[in-house]
């Protein structure tokens, strides 16, 4: 069986026209080899249930092995077909969708599954123990910055916030050919390679030097303003230049030019897609952009892949959400259920 995921809508349609075709998708995916029952490892064809297409039954002892055990559909009362579809357009369509289009789009009865639908494949966007930008690349430095996102929204319904903290990390490199035809270098002239980003509540030295840790790999060039909580960096094992910016904006552009041009293109799409985004969950936007901003940079990194992320990270409850006991992961990938706090 075909192991890739259809890249355009005529593909997926006649790819996975009906449930079976897409659980038959997932036990390809997660047995390529064939079928092992997972309880007596027995490698056989197993038996379908026609009642139940997400569950394989094992010919040697009959259990019953579920295809999406350890997924983020598991045990979602959505069809197969739902989740494949939201995965797919989550991930092609450009600038990402809110969750009023993705109700529509799928025929979604309620706003709240639609969300938490959204809310899982976000959390799936994430990879466990994601490695650290920076290393050894001689030639990439990291510019590091925070920057405010949110504002002026209308209606201002309940929770949406007004300015939030968020740090950047992104990894840049020179133009080797600068773009003005008289070889003039310009700010213009960078090309930005990974991205990290993390929610933050304050510019404490504590705050800022987790973010650095937990984001960019030691002995990294790190180029940051000249916030003074910023100046230990060396001790930590970076290499530190800053630049003392006194608050000039375009200072500041033309030293940082990627962190800037980076909360810009975060705050229109905050704003221009879902209108706003509450302080709870702005952790899992960010997440969702970090994922698209690099994706750019990995054209073989299709839908597949996706879904195959989804398949092994758990996702958080509708309860979890909203109860703020799901903790959605930061840029080092930790997440998930989070300590009780009283
Ligand atoms: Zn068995």
């Amino acid at each position: 069986m075909d192991r890739s995921f259809p890249t355009t809508l005529l593909d997926f349609q006649r790819r996975f026209p009906a449930e079976p075709a897409c659980a038959a998708y997932l036990e390809a995916v997660r047995w390529p080899e064939g079928f092992v029952c997972p309880r007596c490892h027995v490698q056989a064809e197993p038996s379908l249930i026609a009642t139940r297409s997400t569950l394989r039954q094992c010919g040697a002892c009959r259990h019953q092995a579920s295809l999406t055990a350890g997924t983020v559909m598991h045990r979602s009362k959505q069809p197969l077909q739902s989740w494949f579809w939201a995965a797919y357009l989550v991930t092609t369509h450009t600038p990402g969708m809110s969750a009023v289009q993705f109700q529509r789009q799928l025929g979604i009865g309620r706003y709240e599954t639609a969300w938490n639908l959204l809310h899982k494949l976000r959390a799936a966007m994430v990879r466990p123990q994601r490695e650290r930008i920076g290393g050894n690349r001689d030639d990439w430095r990291i510019e590091v910055d925070e920057g405010y996102v949110g504002g002026r929204t209308r209606g201002e319904g309940r929770g949406v916030t007004h300015k939030e903290l968020v740090a950047v990390a992104v990894e840049v490199r020179e133009r080797d050919k600068p773009r003005r035809k008289d070889g003039k270098r310009t700010r213009r002239d960078v090309i930005a390679g990974r991205l990290r980003l993390r929610h933050i509540p304050n510019r404490s030295r504590k705050t800022l030097e987790g973010f650095v840790q937990e984001s960019v790999e030691p002995s990294s060039l790190v180029i940051t303003d000249g916030w003074k909580n910023y100046d230990r960096l060396p001790k930590l094992g970076y290499r530190h230049e800053a630049q003392a910016i006194h608050g000039d904006p375009e200072v500041a552009e033309a030293w940082l030019p990627m962190c800037h041009i980076v909360i810009s293109n975060l705050k229109s799409w905050l704003l221009g897609i879902h209108h706003g985004v509450s302080a709870k969950h702005l952790q899992a936007y960010l997440n969702e952009f970090v994922f698209r901003f690099n994706r750019r940079f990995y054209p073989m990194s299709t839908v597949h892949s996706v879904l195959g992320i989804a398949m092994r990270v758990g996702g958080p409850t509708y309860e979890g959400l909203y109860d703020g006991v799901w903790r959605h992961p930061g840029p080092g990938g930790r997440g998930g259920p989070a300590e009780a706090t009283g």
